[in-house]
């Protein structure tokens, strides 16, 4: 269904700036932005992607990757096709790269809003995810969602790549409970070259999300010979830790061939057990391997006794120790929401 875009102004010619995302697509008449759609109508932005659901899934909360947000809850996912980002590693290239296969027909099933939420309420999910291609790009589907997920005293996650503007960060953040962003790299050139985006409005977004009490989990995948220096790791553990606070828990998640980065090998276990020692050398007190099933990094510890307090393999929670959001053992405040 298409719908008139939130967030852009009209310009001279019939020409339109988009101000959902941080690329500001200055947009002919005719035209459409670099997520493939939002489209420019005689001077006017329409989304293309409004009550288009390309995917619907229950999903484990840890799924997503969030640890801290009830975990082992039901979390209802959803997303529509296209994405601001080109990254080459995507894993979900069938569907977030839709501007490459440019049709008049947007692929999707009408689902509304309201059938959002009552699928939600109907699965006893504890929250609803946004997620899978890049919600920033479905911004006015997400936002009603959000708002009658609210009404329905269901929690609102963004997996997204954090590519917001001020302003559209700023409409969504009352109804927006929890992220996990993607900070894919601390070097500028990983972004241009590989993502097609710039690093500086991510770290924007995410400082800003924590000034505005939203819930942030970062992921990074470690990709071999592209963002897996020491410095770079180490770069963004200090990020975290002094931009976003201690208590933001860090995924790093291992790589494995796809899409266009078929030549690059999966990321050793090695690399990303490194990696786990660099953020807790930090000073995270949460930090997670993902990708890896099994192996101790899946687990949240106590970051004042070490013991483990919630155990998983893969996405299922084998035991949860945290009492009223507390360690059972020493008595520590444990971070996030619903904890236990
Ligand atoms: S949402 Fe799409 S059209 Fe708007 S600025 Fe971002 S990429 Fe461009």
């Amino acid at each position: 269904m298409v719908k008139e875009a939130m967030f852009y102004e009209k310009v001279d010619g019939g020409k339109v700036v988009c101000r959902l995302c941080a690329h500001y697509c200055k947009i002919l008449p005719g035209r459409i932005g670099i997520c493939g759609v939002r489209e420019n109508r005689e001077g006017t932005l329409f989304t293309l992607v409004y009550q288009k659901a390309i995917s619907t899934s229950v999903d484990p909360v840890e799924k997503k990757p969030v640890f801290h947000l009830y975990p082992g809850s039901g979390s209802f996912s959803y997303a529509t096709v296209g994405c601001n980002f080109h990254c080459k590693f995507c894993q979900n290239s069938n569907i977030s790269q839709f501007s490459k296969q440019r049709t008049e027909y947007i692929p999707g099933q009408d689902i509304t809003p309201e059938q959002i939420v009552a699928m939600a309420q109907g699965y006893e999910c504890r929250s609803i995810a946004h997620t899978y291609t890049e919600p920033i790009i479905f911004f006015e589907y997400a936002y009603e969602i959000a708002q009658k997920a609210h009404d329905a005293d269901i929690k609102n996650i963004f997996v997204t790549n954090g590519y917001f503007t001020e302003e559209s960060l700023k409409a969504i953040a009352p109804y927006l409970d929890a992220a996990n962003v993607d900070l894919k790299s601390f070097e500028d050139r990983f972004y241009r070259r590989l993502v097609g985006a710039k690093l500086q409005p991510v770290l924007d977004s995410l400082k800003m999300m924590k000034k505005l009490g939203i819930w942030v989990e970062v992921t990074t995948l470690i990709i071999p010979t592209h963002n897996d220096s020491e410095d770079n790791l180490k770069n963004i553990a200090s990020f975290i830790h002094d931009d976003l606070g201690s208590e933001t828990p860090w995924h790093i998640s291992r790589f494995y061939p796809h899409y266009k980065l078929m030549d690059v090998p999966p990321t050793p276990v090695a690399t990303l057990r490194k990696a786990r020692q660099i953020g807790l050398k930090a000073g995270l007190r949460y930090v997670y391997s993902g990708n890896v099933p099994g192996d101790e990094g899946e687990s949240t510890y106590c970051y004042q006794c070490g013991k483990v307090l919630i155990k998983r393999w893969g996405y299922q929670i084998l035991d949860n120790k945290i009492k009223n959001s507390k360690c059972f053992y020493c008595g520590a405040a444990i971070d996030g929401v619903g904890m236990g």
